[in-house]
Formats: C-alpha cells, structure tokens, sequence
C-alpha cells in the first residue's frame, strides 16, 4: 500500500512547532501577501513625492523650456508594463539637459517602481521567453539588477533570465541594497560622454581582448574542435603590474592567442584610457559556461594545478552540475621540476581538448610556454586561483559585492596577509601606471600583428 505523505519524512509530515507555524502562516497569507504589495508601493510614493518636491525648480524651468521650444511640456514613448499593460513613459519635450527627470512621476503614478525590470519595447516583450514572462508580475523599473551588472561589466546572462532571478528574490531590504549598489554602478560604468568600444585594448603594450563572455566560449570551444594549437591567458590589475616590471611575463603574455580582461580594475583602467570594457571575463565567471558548452560538444577537459585534491574535487562538483561533462584528468600543482615530462605525457594521453592550469600569474603562463610545443590539447589557458573558488576551499564573494566591484575587497578579507600588497598598493600603483601610458601611448605599442575578436592572432604572427 502507498504510504500516506504524512508518514514519509520531510516537511510534510513534521513536529509540532513547524505545523503550528505552517497555520500561523496560512492563516496570515492574505494580510502578508497585501503587505507585501503596500510597502514598496509606499516607499515609492514617498521617494518619488520627495524627489519631485525636491526637483520641483529645475522641474519647472525644464517645462518651460519645453513649452518654449516645441510648444509642449510633455513627450513619452509608450512601453509595456506590469501585467503587459502599456504606460506612456514621460520626459520633457524639447532638446537640453534633465528631459528624463519627469519619469519619477511614473513612478509615483504606479506605472514604474524603483527597482524592477527594465520597461520593454512592445516587440521586446512580444520575445520575452515563456519562462521568464514573471518579470511582466511587477511594475518595471528605474533600477534593474541587469542594468547594474552590465556598468560593471557582469552582465554574463541574458537580461531576462536576470529579471526573473529579480522577481524570485525581490525583497525591500535587497531593492534598497540594489538602488544604493546602482548608484556605485552608475558612477564606475554610467555617466560621461559616451566612450570609444575598441575591439582590442592595450594595456602596458599586452593586446587584451575586448569581447563578449559568449564570444570568448565559442572562441575556446570552436579552438578546442579543431586541430591547431591555442594558448589564453586572463589578466587582471595584479597580472599587469607583474607585466609592467618581468619582460618575459610581458613577452608571453604578448604571444598567447588571447588575452582576457579580468576584473574591475581593467574596467576602470580602460575609463581613463576613455575606452569602454565590453565585460568582464574573469575565468571564474566563464567557467561554469565554460563547462556547459564543453559537456555539450563532448570536449574532455583536464584540470591540472591547485593544492592536493582541489582539481579532483573541482572535477567533481563540475561533474554533479553538468553530468555530460568529461574530465580526462586532474592533477595537482605541486610536483618537483623533475616530474614535469611525466605530467605532460599524463595530460596527452588523457585525450584532453582543453587544460586549465591553475598554477597563479605568471607561473602558469611561462609553464604552458615552455610545453607547448610537447603538448597536443589545442587548446591551454592559465586560470589562477580558479580551483581554489570551485573547490569549495574558499568562498566567492557574494553577488551584491561582485555588483558594486568589491569582489577584491572580500579576497583582501579572507587573505590579507597575502592579498593587501595586491589590493591596498597594487590597485592604485595600476592605476597610475595606466595614467602614464594614457599620457605616453607611444611608448606602449602593441605587437604589428595583433588583430580583433575573431580573427585570432596566431602566435607565429605574434613572435
Ligand atoms: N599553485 C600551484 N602550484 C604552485 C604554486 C601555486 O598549483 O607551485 C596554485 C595555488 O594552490 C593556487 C593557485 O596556484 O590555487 C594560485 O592562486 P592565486 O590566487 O595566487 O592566483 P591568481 O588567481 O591570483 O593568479
């Protein structure tokens, strides 16, 4: 006989206390759920009431200006809503500064929140994936989790996979976070005249590939299916203060395939070189896509660095998460100079198409250099201290840090006696370095042979 739900153990059927607090919770459902419609609602009419009154002379003189110029006050496009419904979103009509300040009065109207998905065009809307149509259950927004990750330049899923990551999770407490986070976004990515999208930067005379994460995994995947040999590297503030002084990490770094930008300090690097960071492409961001795309096309990976038993433990919490996956091998990386041969034949027989060597900067850059010609895996790229996230040995920083660009603060935190002279002197030391380089260009040339995404530079090219 079926046993009755209430005798298999779990949630349905459990002590006392949690039944008694279930009831309390049905009970208070309604009032609870009304709660949570009123109090956002309220904290928007309030913040937008104080922002117009605030505003209200600037307001005003926009109007007129308005009024002067075209003979209107008001002017909007038409955008949909909650519910699919659409809204007129306001702005001033006429040319000049503050025409999109109006839009606070949608917000106070009831037509946009604070926080919430970006309001879509009708034909965006009509291309929203079932799955994530929750985002039209709540009022659009001026602020947008999407929109803060992207002037980071961690914008790596689709927007409305974010958006219903955003309808999930929405809290008052975590749209607060959100607005204030935005406002750090908005400063680091937002703002100022808009910035030049070169498809190669250079920073310190190292060609650094300004491309999308999508782009970059294609790239790695299309490499690994094919015949010839690749090399990539990832760089972050760290990496190329090391660059700037070690001629043969700038030398290496100069001939592998690819070089990746890493972090939010690139990000800032490339505002005072008035260029724009298409995104960030950290190694820790790409890998799990990383090892999605490989599980998908059947490419065995070999993981090869880190600490005894961190690359078998990555290669199992991978293999949990996407169980197609093939990992050729794991090694780790700490053995005496004199096994190294033994290491390489290991990672060739173990048919890899992709290594990951996570031996920290520059280590594992002049290693792949000194055995690519013996190794046959097309495709080899350093990733850091990778295997020490995705083993579990040290925590990542959570997401609301990684939004405002703290994720180093959080790795200063877990190890500042090994972090603080990377993060507290290193960060600015870059910076300033970037600022030399953006008053000498010339001194900082690229190779002659490097070219954009897409039309990789092959290293004999690069030599
Ligand atoms: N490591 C290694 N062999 C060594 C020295 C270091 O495998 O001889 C590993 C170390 O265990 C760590 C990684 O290399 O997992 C370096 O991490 P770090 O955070 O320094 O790298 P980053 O990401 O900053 O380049």
């Amino acid at each position: 006989m079926a046993k009755s739900p209430l005798d298999i153990p779990g949630p349905l059927g459990t002590s006392r206390p949690r039944r008694w607090l279930a009831n309390f919770r049905r009970r208070t459902h309604p009032t609870l759920a009304v709660l949570g419609e009123l109090l956002p609602r309220t904290l928007d009419i309030l913040s937008s009431t104080a922002v117009l009154v605030v505003l209200s002379p600037v307001l005003l003189v926009r109007a007129l200006w308005g009024r002067h110029q075209t003979g209107e006050v008001l002017t909007g496009s038409t955008l949909i809503g909650r519910y699919h419904a659409p809204f007129r979103r306001l702005a001033f009509a006429g040319s000049g500064r503050f025409s999109s300040l109006i839009v606070w009065l949608n917000v106070f109207r009831g037509d946009m929140s604070i926080v919430g998905p970006r309001p879509l065009e009708a034909d965006e809307a009509a291309n929203v994936p079932v799955e994530d149509l929750v985002r039209f259950a709540v009022r659009p927004g001026l602020i947008s989790s999407f929109r803060v990750r992207s002037q980071i330049g961690i914008a790596h899923q689709s927007e409305s996979a974010v958006d219903r990551e955003l309808y999930y999770a929405q809290t008052v407490k975590g749209d607060l976070g959100l607005a204030a986070r935005s406002v750090v976004s908005g400063a680091l990515g937002g703002g100022g005249a808009p910035l030049e999208m070169p498809s190669m930067l250079n920073f310190f005379g190292v060609p650094v590939v300004n491309t999308t994460m999508d782009e970059a995994v294609d790239w790695i995947v299309a490499k690994a299916a094919g015949a010839e040999k690749h090399c990539m590297a990832f760089v972050n503030p760290d990496c190329l203060n090391i660059a700037w002084k070690n001629a043969d990490y700038r030398a290496a770094l100069r001939k592998v395939d690819r070089v990746l930008p890493d972090g939010i300090g690139i990000h800032l690097g490339c505002r005072m070189l008035r260029q724009a960071l298409r995104a960030n492409i950290n190694g820790t961001d790409m890998f799990p896509l990383l090892c999605e795309a490989a599980a998908r096309e059947r490419l065995p990976i070999y993981l090869l660095g880190a600490r005894p038993g961190i690359a078998k433990a990555v290669a199992d919490n991978m293999v949990k998460r996407y169980p197609e996956l093939l990992i050729a091998g794991t090694r780790d990386g700490y053995f005496d100079p004199g096994e190294e041969q033994a290491v390489v034949d290991a990672i060739n027989g173990s048919g890899a198409r992709i290594l990951l060597v996570a031996f920290g900067a520059p280590r594992q850059e002049f290693w792949l250099e000194r055995w690519r010609e013996q190794l046959v895996s097309p495709v080899g790229m350093g990733v850091g201290g990778l295997f020490d996230f995705y083993s579990g040995r040290i925590a990542r920083a959570p997401v609301w840090m990684r939004e405002m660009g703290l994720e180093w603060v959080f790795r200063l935190m877990q190890e500042p006696g090994r972090m603080w002279r990377r993060y507290i002197i290193g960060n600015p030391l870059f910076l300033y370095r970037v600022r030399l380089q953006a008053k000498h260009p010339r001194k900082f040339p690229l190779p002659d042979a490097v070219q954009a995404p897409g039309s990789p530079i092959s290293s004999d090219e690069n030599h």
